[in-house]
């Protein structure tokens, strides 16, 4: 069983309007697409919307056909970046059926990052609800093959028009998805990592913590950086000087007597597959701290072998083993061990229903 969020269990259902998408893609185009989706380059029939109005609450909610969305030049979240957003899977499993995983800490995490930006809470009951909506006009586009998901992507932004700085009295929320091919093509593969040294993604007291664009923005600079130094990806320290995070990924230290570390900083995104990962690992009888990590750890960490293991996760990707740490003056290469792929597998089997869900994660999204 998930529980939702108390304070919205309550609410009733929202009364969706449905209008089809006459143009839709046939059978035989989407399993095209689907037999090679890539990640974030094709969409779905149609997405969800909702408006959010100061005086009117969440109103007019609608499936309709996957389109160009109309806003005024002066709309706020051009202007101000006034804007969150969320990121979950949808698998199919063996037998057909469609699941996503702990979608009521998304629906939470979009209520923190909205209360951060200045934006209405979604209840809970209707961001779950909302994935279901689409699901059920376009669950034909959740693909079967091995580590194939639907991803879907809710975002919320402000939509009045108007260049005064305060937060939006007009705000829309919408569901969009993107059916998506196994991250890694050939078994998963480390990642080089550049540390930016000149730059942060967010500040003490900022948006980091949220799921906003706005740290995607700043974090683009630093992660054209890490392409030029021959990196893959970008990791960030926090104002303190500690290990923060990748753009878009939690890290976590594996040490030699099994202790799993995972850096804790107010500026840090709290991934939801950083969770599960954690809790897994406790359910195997590791011991689990969040705390801060300071770059001296690291390295030192590393050199000396207390630290056996690095590793990123997140939705997209869910567990990719770091391989290198490079910076402007060192290069270290990282131990590679074998806990990273056996708690993914972990993770992937539950989400696949390929294993026992032992923590109730699972929620059915086509019946
Ligand atoms: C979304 C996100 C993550 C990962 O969160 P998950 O819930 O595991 O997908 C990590 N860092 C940032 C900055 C993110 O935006």
């Amino acid at each position: 069983m998930t529980l939702l969020d108390s304070a919205d269990t309550d609410l009733a259902p929202l009364e969706f309007a449905v209008t089809r998408n006459l143009a839709a893609k046939s059978a035989a185009q989407r399993e095209e697409i689907l037999a090679n989706p890539g990640f974030g380059t094709s969409f779905t029939d149609h997405m969800v919307d909702i408006c959010w109005s100061a005086g009117g609450g969440w109103h007019r909610p609608r499936v309709q056909p996957y389109g160009p969305i109309a806003l005024d030049p002066a709309a706020a979240v051009l202007h101000y970046g006034q804007e969150i957003f969320e990121g979950i899977k949808a698998y199919r499993h063996a037998d057909g059926s469609v699941h996503t995983f702990r979608p009521d800490q998304n629906g939470l995490r979009l209520q923190r990052s909205a209360r951060r930006l200045a934006l209405p809470e979604l209840p809970v009951s209707y961001f779950v609800q909302s994935l279901r909506e689409l699901v059920a006009v376009d669950g034909a586009w959740v693909p079967s093959g091995a580590d194939q998901s639907l991803y879907l992507r809710p975002f919320m932004f402000a939509k009045e028009a108007f260049l005064g700085v305060r937060p939006a009295k007009k705000v829309a929320y919408y569901v969009i998805a993107s059916p998506a091919g196994a991250y890694f093509t050939g078994g998963v593969k480390p990642v080089s990592i550049w540390l930016s040294e000149d730059y942060a993604r967010a500040g003490k007291g900022g948006t980091g913590a949220a799921k906003t664009g706005g740290n995607y923005a700043s974090s683009l600079l630093p992660q054209s950086e890490a392409y030029d130094s021959g990196c893959d990806q970008v990791v960030f320290l926090d104002q303190d000087g500690n290990v923060e995070e990748l753009g878009g990924m939690n890290v976590i230290f594996v040490h030699k007597d099994g202790t799993i570390v995972t850096p804790q900083s107010d500026s840090i995104l709290e991934g939801i597959t950083r969770d599960s990962i954690l809790q897994l690992a406790r359910d195997r009888g590791h011991t689990v701290e969040s705390r801060p990590v300071t770059l001296a750890e690291w390295r030192d960490g590393v050199a000396s072998g207390d630290i056996v293991e690095v590793f990123a996760c997140g939705t997209a990707a869910v567990v990719t083993p770091i391989g290198v740490l490079k910076g402007k003056d060192f290069l270290d290469e990282q131990p590679i061990g074998e806990l990273a792929l056996s708690l993914r597998e972990e993770l992937t089997d539950i989400q696949y229903g390929r294993r026992d869900d032992k923590h109730g994660w699972l929620v059915r999204l086509d019946a």
